[in-house]
Parts: structure tokens; sequence; C-alpha cells
């Protein structure tokens, strides 16, 4: 029989589908799964992809079905389970093989597989894999991370299976050790605030304009034919037009307002605050949804507190051309904050990272694809020594134009008793960036007063100590 150009391990929803979408473009692809009734049931769901798809019962089986060298994925559950696919597969790897992990890893624990299996390989390579089900069924975007040369020898399965746009496919290798694991942890990062922004958005046209789901509906829509155009404002219009069938009510009315998260985001919140960027607008939106989580005590709250019924009037063409530049204005902040923390990574762990690719690799098969991300793209190749988009020559006209906007809704909906958390970070951070006299200067007094930290001045060299009063 033919050997297998690749193995996968763990035929869950993403295994599965990125199995099928590997046999699709011609490769042949051995599969094992932990649980083995899982693989029969794969196979039979194939249909007359099966012919390229080697079901094996064992790992033994599945090593010896591959070609060498030797490269499988591991699509199982981050964590403990990564460790323990790895475990049973050294032994029967040799050194040039390839441990491929594309699952939603902590690149921290990447990089420790990776210097585990430095002396004596496999090889390892660390893999972001972005756009769901649907994504690993007909493309994702691919974010690799580790040796260069072990990537080489699977760029072309890569190439082949990746989402496109305008004939460019959607993967690259961006660096070694972590790169493609934390490039993939700043996407959901950045995923969570443009999906809070949204919500945001959306609760200003609920609340204080007192639209129905059915209404914001083609006001997304309509944003979505604009500079907003991506994937996230296309399903937000279809969910907000999407009715239940059992109560016949919007679907969205019908759930209940608790949001879930994996743990993407909260570590992209975590790296930022290691590395000292700002990353408020992705801060704001993780802990928005921890918020969102107290379901119980929010009812508690508004029993006790009260909440405000805003009345902004009618949503009008001037209001709702005012909220799509705000929520672009936050956009921009939250990708630009993003954007600071890779290229701060970057630095810290000397990857290099291309910044422009990064963008270029999101602008399909990943869930915050949009033409955006191709405007990102050009900015930074333009400006390949800034890490900052906000001061890249494409961005800053449209800061420029945008923030007004954003503080306006920002503002209204402070008074209003409206929450937005995200916009509200955005904006702030864009004016503390933007501002070169700062207050600073106070918080070094203070902290040279308690713990004589010390201080520079405007107008000497130097660490400085004030002769400061003592307390009465
Ligand atoms: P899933 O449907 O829950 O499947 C999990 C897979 O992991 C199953 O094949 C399961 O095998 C296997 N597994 C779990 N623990 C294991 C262990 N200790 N040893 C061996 N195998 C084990 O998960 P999924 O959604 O496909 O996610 C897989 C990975 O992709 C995760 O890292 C996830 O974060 C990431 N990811 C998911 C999405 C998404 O939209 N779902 C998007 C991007 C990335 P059994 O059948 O034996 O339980």
């Amino acid at each position: 029989m033919k050997e297998a150009d690749i193995g996968l391990i763990g035929l869950g929803v993403m295994g599965a589908n990125l199995a099928l979408n590997i046999a699709e473009k011609g490769f042949r692809v051995a599969v094992h799964n932990r649980t083995t009734a899982r693989i029969d049931t794969f196979m039979r769901e194939a249909g007359g992809l099966a012919e390229n798809i080697v079901p094996c019962e064992t790992m033994e089986a599945l090593t010896e079905a591959i070609a060498r060298p030797r490269p499988i994925i591991l699509m199982v559950q981050a964590g403990e389970a990564v460790d323990q696919q790895i475990a049973a597969l050294r032994p029967l790897l040799a050194r040039e093989d390839i441990i491929i992990d594309a699952g939603n890893a902590n690149f921290r624990d990447t990089r420790r597989r990776m210097a585990a299996l430095a002396e004596g390989g496999p090889q390892f390579l660390g893999v972001g894999v972005s756009g769901g089900e649907e994504g690993a069924r007909h493309g994702p975007s691919i974010m690799v991370g580790g040796s260069a040369a072990a990537y080489r020898r699977i760029e072309p399965i890569l190439q082949a299976i990746a989402a496109r746009h305008e004939g460019e496919d959607c993967q690259a290798w961006l660096g070694p050790d972590g790169a493609g694991h934390f490039v993939k942890t700043i996407h959901n990062g950045i995923e969570y605030a443009d999906m809070q922004m949204i919500a945001e958005i959306y609760g200003i046209l609920r609340d204080a304009h007192g639209l129905p789901a059915g209404e914001i509906a083609p006001v997304f829509a309509g944003w979505n034919e604009g500079r907003l155009n991506s994937y996230l404002i296309e399903i937000t219009a279809a969910v907000l037009a999407a009715q239940d069938p059992a109560s016949g009510r919007p679907m969205v009315d019908v759930i209940l307002d608790r949001a879930g998260q994996k743990g993407t985001g909260r570590w992209s919140a975590i790296e930022a605050q290691t590395l000292g960027i700002p990353a408020t607008a992705i801060e704001a939106a993780v802990a928005a949804r921890s918020l969102s989580a107290m379901k119980e005590e929010r009812d508690a709250a508004q029993k006790r507190f009260g909440v405000p019924s805003p009345a902004a009037g009618p949503a009008s063409g001037d209001v709702l051309a005012i909220l799509e530049q705000a929520l672009f204005a936050g956009k921009i902040v939250a990708y630009a904050q993003g954007f600071s923390v890779m290229a701060a990574a970057s630095r810290e762990f000397g990857w290099n990272l291309p910044l422009g690719t990064v963008a270029r690799i999101w602008r399909a098969g990943c869930i915050i694809r949009s033409q955006f991300l191709g405007e990102i793209a050009e900015a930074f190749d333009n400006a390949p020594e800034t890490g900052n988009l906000l001061m890249t020559g494409a961005f800053m006209p449209l800061i420029e134009a945008a923030h007004p906007h954003l503080r306006r809704v920002v503002a209204r909906s402070a008074e209003a008793g409206l929450p937005v958390p995200a916009l509200s970070a955005a904006l702030a951070h864009f004016d503390q960036f933007r501002r070169g006299q700062g207050t600073a200067n106070l918080i070094q007094a203070q902290r040279d007063f308690f713990g004589a930290h010390g201080f520079e001045r405007i107008d000497a060299e130097g660490t400085h100590h004030g002769d400061w009063p003592p307390l009465r």
C-alpha cells in the first residue's frame, strides 16, 4: 500500500476536518484517535475521501504507515494530552521526523516541549490553526513556529490546505520556537476585543435607541459593505437576523448573556502584561466575559442599583455613521495593541516576527478575517521598523479621522450608564498615547516618597530623590 504523506492524531472536531481537508487536496493521511470507535465513525463519514485516508488503530501502525521523514499532526486537547502524545510517539520516531502540535497550545508549553526535544528529536513545530470547524475543513489560517527546515518539509501540504486570499495562501512560517502559537494567542485576544466592541455597539443600538434585533441586523449588514467589512460583522448581521423556531423570537434574545472562554484570550492579556505592553482593549474584553459570567451577581446588583433607561431617540443615519466610525476607531486601537504585543514578544524572544505577513495570513481562513487586515499588512510592509500600527503612515490619518466619533460614543454611553469597556479602553489608550506630558511625574513622586525609588528630572541626568516634607 502507498505510504501516507502525513499522519494526524486526534479526530475531534478540528482534527477530523483537517484530515478531510488534507485528503481532499490529494495527500494521503494516516489517522489515529485515542478512542478507536471514533476512527470507524470518521472513516464511514469520509465518503469518497476515504481512499486517501489510512485508519490506524495504534500509534505504532500510524508511524509505520507514513513515508519518512514522518510528519505527524497532533490535534488533541491542549495541555497534558499533548505531553502524553509526545511521550508515546517519541520512542517510535526518528530524529528527522516531525511532530506538529496544531492545537491551541500555550506558547510557553511549546517552548518547553521544543527545548526538551531539541536533543535527540524528533523535530517539533508549534502551529496555530484558526478558522474553527469550517476553516479546518475548507482552509484555515495557519501560523507556524519552530525550525524553518522542518517547516519547509511540510510546506507543500500547508500551502494546499490553507485558506486563500486573492490567490495567496494564508499560511507562513513566522519564526522559531513558540512564535506560531504566540501569534495564534494574540489572534484570539484581538478576536475577543473585536467581538466585545461589536457587542457594545449592539448594546447601544438595543438599549439606548431601542432597536429590536431584526432592525439592528441590516445596520451591521450595511457596515459589512463598508470599511468594517469582516467575517465577524457578517456573522453578527446573520445572527441578529436569525429567529428562534421554538419561540418565534429573535434568536439572540433567547440566549443567556453569559459568555464562555477557553483561555487563549486570557493568555493574550497575561502575556501583554508580562511583556509590559498595554493591551487594554483586549484586557477589557477578557474582563467583560468574566463579568458576563457573574450573571446572578449582576441580577442582584440590578435589583439594588437599577439601570438607567437611556432614551437616545431614533437611530438616525447620522447616529449610525458615528457608531460605525467609533467602532472603526476602537478596532484600530485594539489591533494596534495586539500587534504591539507581538512586536514586543518578537524582541523579547528574538523571533523577528514579520508583522506584515501575520496580517496577510489573517486575511482569510481565520475568525478575524477582514479587508482591514490587508490594510494592516500594507502599513507594516511600508514601515517594517515600527511595531506600532498607530504610527504608520496609513493608519495615522485613519485614527485621526475616527477618534472624535469614538469619543462621542464613549462620552454619551458613560452619561447614559451604558457599559462600553473595550471601546472606552481603546479611547483612553489613544488619549494617553498621544499626550507627551502625562501624569506619571506624580506617580514617580509618590513612589519616591514612600519607597525612595528615585526619579528622573526633566533638567538633569541621573536618578534623584525628593526632599519630601514629613507628614503631620
Ligand atoms: P475536540 O473535538 O474536543 O476533540 C479533542 C480530541 O483530543 C479528541 O480526538 C480526543 O480524543 C483527543 N484527546 C483529548 N485528550 C486526549 C488525551 N489525553 N490523549 C489523547 N487524545 C486526547 O477538540 P477540538 O475542538 O477538535 O480541538 C482540538 C484542538 O484544536 C484544541 O487544542 C483546540 O483548542 C484547538 N482549536 C479548536 C478550534 C475549534 O474551533 N474547535 C479552533 C482552533 C483550535 P478522544 O476521542 O479519545 O476523546
